[in-house]
């Protein structure tokens, strides 16, 4: 690779073979907390905090390599962009039992945008998008607007097993996206967060999780104590967590568009 082609990202350091295939390294400082590095296609960025001295520079940056050479050798295809996962007639099932029909309407429009009528999802794409990044846009529009319509589903459905064996304080509920975590809870802010692809789960998977995250409120970590609660309320836990941790890139069927804007590490 020659330094015009990654001057929008920072200098390529070096070239990587992995199973036949060659990767640009490129590192970039960037005003961030700490380095991360981001796969996309043959390209490994790693953006490095600004303020690091030299020492953290390379420390950081051979940490993050070995963790990116393991994931590729693991997965490699998880980082390459699959072509038209999204099809013009998409139907998902959430969790609740509720069927959509994602209809994709590609014509001359200015942006990307998404409506709904009860069950059906129209999804306008432009067709003057890149025609690599439309799945990712079409999914993006998609969990916007699936986000807002299960939202309320899922806030009775944590109160309702708050209610039912907990009885804590609880404030927000938060649906992520592109999170590596099934669920989180802020022990100051009292806020929950459910990762959306469980919301197209069984339910017993969902409220496993949502039970994970509620016995947070009573205690902070995972001890043997925490267990116990989980154990009492959810007697096969472990079973669901393998199942989740097996097919959780089977649950969506355009996941793979949008994991490779995720960052690895
Ligand atoms: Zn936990």
């Amino acid at each position: 690779m020659n330094k015009e082609d990654n001057s929008a990202f920072g200098d390529c350091v070096e070239d990587l073979t992995l199973n036949n295939e060659v990767y640009h390294i490129i590192k970039s400082f960037a005003p961030i907390s700490h380095a991360r590095a981001i796969i996309k296609e043959n390209n490994i960025i790693i953006k490095i905090p600004k303020y690091y001295n030299g020492e953290e520079i390379k420390n950081s940056y051979e940490n993050l390599k070995k963790r990116v050479v393991k994931a590729l050798l693991k997965d490699a295809d998880r980082f390459k962009t699959k072509k038209l996962k999204f099809y013009n007639r998409e139907w998902l099932k959430d969790v609740f039992g509720n069927l959509y029909l994602i209809y994709i309407k590609e014509g001359n429009f200015k942006r990307i945008e998404a409506t709904t009528d009860r069950e059906l999802i129209v999804v306008r794409l432009p067709k003057k998008l890149d025609e690599a990044k439309k799945d990712y846009y079409v999914a993006k529009v998609v969990i916007d607007i699936l986000s807002r319509i299960l939202l309320p589903k899922l806030e009775k459905r944590v109160q309702f097993l708050n209610t039912n064996y907990f009885n804590s304080e609880i404030n927000k509920i938060i649906i992520r996206n592109n999170t590596s975590n099934w669920g989180t809870y802020n022990r100051k802010t009292h806020n929950i967060g459910i990762n959306f692809k469980l919301l197209f789960t069984e339910l017993p998977i969902l409220d496993s999780v949502i039970i994970h995250e509620l016995a947070h409120t009573k205690v902070h970590n995972h001890s043997k104590k925490f267990w116990d609660i989980i154990y009492n309320i959810v007697p096969d836990y472990k079973e669901k967590r393998r199942w989740l941790n097996k097919n959780q890139n089977k649950i969506l069927k355009w996941e793979d568009n949008m994991a490779q804007n995720e960052p690895v590490c």
